[in-house]
């Protein structure tokens, strides 16, 4: 492998042939050879939504079906080259084969394994180990070569088992609603709040209103995968009259925070209450994330609900698959490529950007810039 670096999107050198993967928007899409998106996140998604239709890209059915839903709504073509890449499927040219692993980070998400004929180079997009309501875990991925995702990738993020924090939610959103008080849920429209509303359909009775992109999402996760209870958009009619009777709980993407959120929120959807509102994150593990949305926002409370991997499970993945090099990308990628030496003794480097400096004259102590 010739080289590896992040130039609005993660890009890898093999030789001659250059693959890019989650482009930014403006990313190089016109030297790279072959473009992969692991999932719909708009981190890992945003230049598809913005590129020419003619460009040509391997993702998931599902993520292939965001990306067509956003660019329709943007009055964008669809795109006119696109590689399905599902789950244990994979292409093969003359250069290089790809094939397609779970990701378990939220619908449609997927890892990419190429092998070049002398590497097997493995990319991670975002990954979660712990099975959730909607996804299985992630798959490990056997390669000599690996990115992996640093989103968590420091030692105090490690995230509480799975089962305890549903029943913490559980617990919270039956207490609050049955006082007759509204609750809102905040979390990523995607994956999170699919998560979110099996969650809340299977384990208690109350009514379920979401923004109109979670019930656009939800309608597509039901199309290829399966039901996942009953909810209504909040704006809709049913919507309405679920609001006058007044027992509901809510899931919004945080977009829709602001100062002092249950005020605005009770004002903005008509609700006979200000809601008590919760965020639902992985940096909830952190308790001054708590405190700052708590003082920005005046929300209620956090749960440490992540789709991601914690510090714990990024290392184990890596000393399951045991490569002889791997590259640290998103988030804390210095502190885990520093981990990743010292605990489990594999060669390992964050990825830098182009524009700042080459991979042979990184040291571990300088923080990459990672746009
Ligand atoms: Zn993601």
């Amino acid at each position: 492998m010739s080289r590896v670096y992040y130039d609005r999107g993660l890009m890898i050198e093999v030789d001659d042939f250059k693959f890019l993967f989650d482009p930014r928007v403006n990313a190089d899409f016109q030297s790279a050879n072959m473009v992969l998106v692991s999932h719909g996140h708009s981190d890992h998604v945003s230049g598809l939504l913005e590129a020419s239709e003619n460009i040509r890209v391997g993702a998931s059915t599902i993520t292939h079906e965001i990306t067509r839903l956003v660019r329709e709504k943007r009055e964008r073509k669809s795109l006119e080259n696109t590689v399905y890449l599902d789950r244990k499927f994979g292409i093969k040219t003359e250069e290089y084969s790809i094939e397609a692993y779970d990701a378990g980070h939220c619908m449609g998400s997927l890892q990419f394994k190429i092998d070049t004929g002398e590497h097997l180079i493995g990319y991670t997009g975002d990954i979660n180990f712990r099975e959730s309501m909607t996804e299985g875990k992630a798959e490990v991925m056997d390669c000599d070569i690996l990115m992996i995702e640093a989103t968590f990738g420091s030692e105090e993020y490690i995230f509480p088992e799975r089962e305890e924090l549903n029943t913490e939610i559980l617990d919270y959103v039956e207490k609050i609603v049955s006082d007759g008080i509204p609750v809102v849920l905040m979390g990523y429209s995607l994956g999170k709040c699919q998560e979110l509303t099996r969650l809340i359909s299977r384990g208690l009775d109350y009514n379920i209103l979401v923004s109109k992109q979670i019930f656009e999402f939800n309608r597509i996760f039901e199309r290829y995968k399966y039901m996942l209870g009953r909810y209504f958009e909040i704006d809709s009619e049913k919507g309405k009259e679920i609001i006058e009777e007044g027992k509901m709980v809510i899931l919004l993407p945080q977009s829709n925070l602001g100062k002092n959120a249950p005020e605005r929120l009770a004002k903005t959807f008509n609700l006979p209450r200000p809601p008590k509102v919760a965020i639902c994150s992985g940096w909830a593990v952190n308790r001054s994330f708590f405190f700052s949305m708590q003082q920005a926002y005046n929300i209620d409370t956090v749960f440490p609900l992540s789709s991601h991997a914690d510090f714990n499970q990024l290392l184990e993945y890596i000393s399951n698959v045991e490569p002889t090099k791997v590259y640290t990308t998103f988030g804390n990628p210095v502190s885990l490529a520093k981990q990743i030496k010292r605990q489990l003794k594999i060669n390992a480097q964050p990825v830098v950007n182009k524009l700042q400096q080459t991979l042979d004259v990184y040291t571990l102590d300088q923080e990459p810039q990672i746009t």
